[in-house]
Order: structure tokens, then C-alpha cells, then sequence
């Protein structure tokens, strides 16, 4: 197993370190604190206070009230949870409204429902990934029951305008639901004054534990649940709650929101200085995506000429980690969704790297970083070279 001391990690959006205080917050909810929340003696209230505690903590970093939370287990549940819950509250509207960015846990729910006799209207996006406001608001019908559009897109980083979007579709009365998944921790967010309906958030992105997520719901919209069974999450989310992992988001949040202001200023330096490296350092390197407004720890670059996959494979020699924008696919290398309806160009897209940054980084990174990149691109471009014609054989 590789040590992380040794790894230089720069895939933060893939998922991020535990926080070692997260760590000693769910110890005892593993070990010694193992009664049923929904249990009436003193030994479950005390597991069931735990719970409330994360609520809450969770509710102050997104600047809403504790009841507006329910815990999930995952980012994908949560907003499969948004989706389904507004198709079941207006049966006679089966329309959706999405975009060409989204992640799978959206566009592939959405492909589902679309088997299953509803209507998805896709709506596309920029060269630099920004979202077209005017078409959004043409692709609503009064058949829509939902717009599903995420905030901050986990390849490029791009925002998109939620709260503009909420505003539309509070005036055309449709639900919108955000995928805040990558946004959460990175960049202050206060949904108190906001006409969002729905937002989804995932522990492991903001150095919390793997399989745990939460939906907010706006107390003012109404919500059916996915999962049925048990009274837990106030008749929201069925199931035994995973006690440890909420108790880790909870404390995850509070960590978040803590060093929020610090953290966006550090490690947008930090990928602000990466970045500009790599543009002076290797010729051929581009931007994908809007450079402004954007998440602070994310940079997707093309570097000309690479193959990102062989680029990955090169850099996870030196351990260096991070992610590639396009993956092979029935034996051929293919773009990544968001590039393509970025309208970049295959080989651009196919040569493009994602690296983000996040709290457990330090500048010695990027230094390291800032030498092994450059290196790597230079010797796969060599390899890729066409090699000269062999000289005749001489007796
Ligand atoms: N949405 C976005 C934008 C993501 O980046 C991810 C994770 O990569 C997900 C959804 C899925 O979250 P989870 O892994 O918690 O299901």
C-alpha cells in the first residue's frame, strides 16, 4: 500500500482525505456508542443527540435550519431523492429539465426516467462550459416538474448561476433541485434567503467519510421520500441511520465552515500558481473552461499532442495522482461528456487533465507537481514522435 505521505494528491474532486478530527468524532460511535437512535432509553437519546448535533453542524455551513437536513447515503441518492420526489408529488407532470454537464449520478437517473415514460429536456452549455439562461428558460413546458442542474461541475469546475436559476423557476413554478456536491465546503453558501428547493452534498468531498451525503429541502416545498419503511429523518429517508458516518459529516461541516475563508484564499493560490506554471513550463497547455468563474481548487488543462490516459499513467509512476479527461472505451479513447458539450475539440478533449486541490495540500506540492508534469509531457510527446527511417543496412 502506498503511504500518503509519499503521494502528491491532487484529485480532491475525486474524493479527499479524512480530517483527523472527523477521524476522533465517529471513534466512539463505532466502539462504545452503538445503541439504536430511535431507541427510547438514555443509551439511544445520547446516539440520537449525536445525530441532531451533525444536523445542525451541517445547517451551519449551508446558513440554513437544522430541520431542512436529511441525511442520505450518498451524493447520488440525494439527488435521485430531489428527482423522484418531484415526479411523485405532480403525477401529471413527467417532464425534466437537465444539462449536457451533469454528473452520472444525474444524467443517468435521468436516462432512467426516461424509459420509464417521462421527458427529459437536455440543455447544452458554452464553449467555456457556462450555462445559456435563455435556453433553460425555453425548455420548461408546463409538463415540467423539475430542474436538476448542478452548481459547480466536477471536471472543469465551472458555476453555474443557481440562484438565478431558482429565481426562473420559482417564476414558472417548477421545483429546482441542485447538485451542490462539489461546491459544499469549497465556497460560502446561504441558502436562508434562497428560493432553491433542493441541494445535494457528499462527506467524502469535503473530508468526510465515504458513504454518507444529505438532502436540504427548503421547509417551505413539499417532499416524498424515496426510501420507505421507518419514521427516521422526520418520514424522509427510511433506514437505520448510518450513526458514525453522520456524525463524521457533521463534523466535516463544522471543520468546513471554519476554515472555509482561510482555505478558498490558500488553495486557490495554490492551483492558481500550479496552474500558471504549467502554462509557462509546457507549450501547448490550454484552459478548459471559464478561468473566472470557476471553484478555487479546480484546473482542467490540455496539454497538446498527450493522450491523457498515457498521461495518467505516467504520472501515477511518479505517484503523482489526479484525473484523466477522457477514458477508454470499447477499445477506443473517448472524451469526457462535459468536454464534448463544451464543443472542444476531440483531441484537445482527449488530452485533457484534471487537478484539484484541497485542505491536506501544501506548496511543496505544486513544487514537486511543477517538475514532475512537465517532464512526463515532454517524454510522452518523445515517445509519441514519428521515429526516422531506419538507415540501409551497409555490408
Ligand atoms: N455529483 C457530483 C458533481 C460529483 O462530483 C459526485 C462524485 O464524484 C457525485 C455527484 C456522486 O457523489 P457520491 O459519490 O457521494 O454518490
Amino acid at each position: 500500500m502506498i503511504g500518503h505521505a509519499q503521494i502528491i494528491y491532487l484529485d480532491n474532486n475525486a474524493t479527499t482525505q479524512l480530517d483527523p478530527a472527523v477521524i476522533e468524532e465517529m471513534l466512539p460511535f463505532l466502539t462504545d456508542y452503538y445503541g439504536n437512535p430511535s431507541s427510547g432509553y438514555t443509551f439511544g437519546r445520547q446516539v440520537r443527540q449525536a445525530i441532531e448535533l451533525a444536523r445542525e453542524r451541517v445547517a451551519a455551513l449551508l446558513g440554513c435550519e437544522p430541520g431542512e437536513i436529511v441525511f442520505t447515503s450518498c451524493g447520488t441518492e440525494s439527488n435521485n431523492a430531489a428527482v423522484n420526489s418531484a415526479l411523485q408529488l405532480t403525477p401529471n407532470r413527467k417532464h425534466v429539465v437537465t444539462t449536457a454537464v451533469e454528473h452520472s449520478a444525474t444524467r443517468r437517473h435521468c436516462e432512467t426516467m426516461a424509459k420509464c415514460g417521462c421527458s427529459v429536456t437536455v440543455v447544452g452549455v458554452n464553449g467555456d462550459g457556462s450555462l445559456d439562461l435563455d435556453e433553460l428558460a425555453r425548455a420548461i413546458t408546463p409538463q415540467t416538474a423539475i430542474i436538476t442542474a448542478m452548481w459547480a461541475n466536477n471536471e472543469t469546475g465551472v458555476l453555474f448561476p443557481v440562484e438565478k436559476i431558482a429565481e426562473l423557476a420559482r417564476r414558472k413554478r417548477v421545483l429546482f433541485h441542485t447538485d451542490a456536491i462539489q461546491t459544499v465546503g469549497k465556497i460560502p453558501i446561504r441558502l436562508r434567503d434562497s428560493t432553491l428547493n433542493s441541494l445535494a452534498l457528499s462527506a467524502h468531498k469535503l473530508h468526510g467519510p465515504k458513504g454518507v451525503g444529505a438532502l436540504y429541502v427548503n421547509r417551505r416545498s413539499a417532499f416524498k421520500p424515496s426510501m420507505v419503511g421507518g419514521s427516521q429523518e422526520n418520514n424522509r429517508r427510511a433506514g437505520t441511520e448510518n450513526v458514525a458516518s453522520i456524525v463524521g459529516l457533521g463534523k466535516a461541516a463544522e471543520c468546513a465552515a471554519a476554515a472555509l475563508a482561510e482555505e478558498e484564499t490558500r488553495v486557490r493560490a495554490m492551483r492558481d500558481r500550479f496552474e500558471a506554471g504549467l502554462l509557462e513550463l509546457v507549450p501547448g497547455t490550454s484552459v478548459n473552461g471559464d478561468r473566472t468563474n470557476r471553484l478555487p481548487n479546480t484546473t482542467n488543462l490540455s496539454f497538446a499532442g498527450v493522450e491523457s490516459d498515457a498521461a495518467l499513467l505516467m504520472l501515477d509512476r511518479d505517484q503523482l495522482c489526479c484525473s484523466a479527461g477522457s477514458a477508454c472505451r470499447t477499445g477506443a479513447l473517448e472524451a469526457s461528456h462535459v468536454l464534448q458539450a463544451m464543443n472542444i475539440p476531440a483531441e484537445r478533449a482527449r488530452a485533457s487533465m484534471r487537478f484539484s486541490f484541497g485542505r491536506f495540500n501544501t506548496e511543496a506540492d505544486v513544487d514537486k507537481a511543477l517538475e514532475i508534469i512537465p517532464a512526463a509531457i515532454s517524454k510522452l510527446r518523445e515517445l509519441s514522435l514519428p521515429r526516422p527511417a531506419p538507415e540501409p543496412a551497409t555490408a
